[in-house]
């Protein structure tokens, strides 16, 4: 009798397998980080077959340390970062480039170039997303037109594109040998290439952009088999069964099935998602449309987003590039040194500016610095960024629903940090609500994977296993909150228009 679920998780910086219990607690783990590559200012790229190679070792990491064998786990999920862009060669399961990360922002003059008949726009109503580099259809584009070779052999048939949740399961499901080739509605609705109410390919947006359908995935639900694990794999004959973009998995494990329900995830960047139910909202307020989930054949889900780009990577920033500290949690230390910010805002817009404003002009700035600043207003003033991101995405979500949220559910790596969360549920001036298991991405996965199998009956079982760890109160008086806030937004002003 299988006991277990495993998911894979496909993370920006590292890659995971966690397997899960009935009860949705984490029974093993195994974790590998991979190669952060930067060719040039601006770019971000992954190596695919390192992503692989990891994901197969993290799997067998995770089974060995409790002893379990592929006859304990009833099915595996997957989940990923979203929009990062992998084109191979089907014949050689080779990739013909790295993988464009989501952060990456090369394709900018390609987003203007489209943008220049219609506007960033010109899509939006169809696939509820601007033009922007973020999104994995312009990062297709650019490999077809730079790659030598590329586009010829997309248009003979040969190459494959997906979101790596689609390298991740073509490669455990045969690869060069029988490999499927598919992708669930969640990850399809983050290349711009997806209608949102037809749950299919546009083939006039495909045609503007010039990427040949044949490279794309099928698109099937999030939660179904989607085949089996191939005979060379540890977990052979397994059922594959469950796909989610990252965000979606997590307000899956957060049990945010309602509609209203929402969370926001702290990790590289973060990501607040609200259920919209079966409603698609188009956002007034700078927010991104999205599908939440789909569970087999019942109607799709969908969700508005707000997604910012730099949170935790802000944290990394100050460790690799700046030397303040030498591990992201030491950034509280740092923090707690000084009473406040000294008056010091520091704006993240490494990669432009991503919700509510979608400014791909901007760059990142440090205002407010005076001589009496030091390293711990500047530690200080990293860590509220995120807070006032976070503050601006819901203020447009709020904006958008017509009703305020009443609290937060939060999760990803920067929940563990208590000044953070504190100075969150102050500037919000809600409950911050952290949940005992905050691994909810592989979460939601693994509870997308088991639902398909019959695991778990239904989302009933979700609600019922998710439990309070700690909640945060706001304490902080609403003049001084006003003050911070029109103090950000002033700030956030002083990054726009940095790119000739
Ligand atoms: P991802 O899933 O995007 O790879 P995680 O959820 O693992 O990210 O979170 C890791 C991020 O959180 C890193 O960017 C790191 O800088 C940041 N981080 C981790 N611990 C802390 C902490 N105690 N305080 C602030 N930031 C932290």
């Amino acid at each position: 009798m299988a006991d277990y679920v495993l998911a894979i998780d496909q993370g920006t910086t590292s890659s995971r397998a966690i397997v899960f219990d009935k009860s949705g607690s984490i029974v093993s783990s195994g974790q590998l980080e991979h190669e952060q590559i930067f060719p040039r200012a601006g770019w971000v790229e992954h190596d695919p077959e390192e992503i692989w190679t990891n994901v197969r070792e993290v799997i067998g990491t995770a089974l060995s340390r409790a002893n379990l064998t592929r006859h304990d786990i009833a099915a595996v999920g997957i989940t990923n970062q979203r929009e990062t862009a992998v084109v191979w060669d089907k014949t050689t399961g080779k990739a013909v480039y790295n993988a464009i990360v989501w952060q990456d922002t090369r394709t900018q003059k390609i987003v203007d170039e489209l943008a220049a008949d219609g506007g960033v726009e010109r899509f939006k109503d169809t696939v509820g997303l601007p033009l922007a580099t973020y999104f994995s259809g312009t990062k297709v584009k650019w490999i077809l037109d730079n790659v030598e070779g590329a586009r010829e052999k997309a248009e003979a048939g040969d190459l494959l594109f997906g979101n790596t949740d689609c390298w991740v399961l073509w490669n455990l499901t045969g690869g060069v040998d029988g490999g499927v080739h598919v992708t669930d509605v969640t990850n399809a609705s983050r290349t711009m290439f997806m209608d949102l109410e037809t749950l299919s390919w546009d083939q006039g947006i495909l045609d503007v952009f010039g990427v040949p359908a044949s490279m794309l995935p099928e698109i099937k639900s999030s939660s179904e088999v989607y085949g089996t694990v191939a005979g060379s794999q540890l977990l052979r004959e397994t059922p594959v069964a469950g796909i989610l973009g990252d965000q979606q998995a997590a307000t899956f494990g957060q049990a945010a099935f309602e509609k209203g329900g929402a969370k926001n995830t702290y990790g590289t960047g973060n990501f607040l998602i609200v259920n919209t139910g079966e409603e698609i909202v188009r956002s007034k307020n700078g927010l991104l449309t999205t599908v939440c989930y789909k569970l087999g054949d019942a109607k799709p889900v969908y969700a508005l987003e707000g997604s910012i780009a730099v949170t935790g990577s802000l944290i990394q920033w100050l460790r690799d590039n700046l030397g303040l500290i030498k591990t992201a949690p030491e950034v509280e230390e740092l923090a707690r040194t000084v009473e406040d910010n000294g008056g010091v805002y520091i704006v993240p817009a490494f990669s432009g500016l991503f919700a509510p404003y979608w400014r791909g002009d901007a760059r990142g700035a440090i205002v407010g610095l005076t001589r009496y600043a030091n390293k711990g207003h500047i530690a200080r003033a990293a860590l509220e960024a995120t807070a006032f991101q976070t503050r601006e995405v819901l203020d447009a979500a709020n904006a958008d629903a017509g009703v305020d949220m009443e609290d937060l559910r939060v999760d990803g790596g920067m929940v563990a940090n208590d000044a953070l969360m504190q100075f969150q549920a102050d500037i919000l001036g809600i409950p911050v609500i952290r949940p005992k298991v905050i691994e909810t991405t592989a979460l939601g996965a693994a509870y997308a994977a088991g639902l398909a199998v019959g695991f778990w009956d239904s989302t009933d079982d979700v609600t019922a296993n998710w439990a309070e760890d700690k909640r945060w109160e706001p304490q902080m008086d609403g003049a001084e909150r006003d003050r911070q806030l029109r103090l950000w937004k002033k700030a956030v002003t002083k990054t726009f228009d940095w790119v000739d």
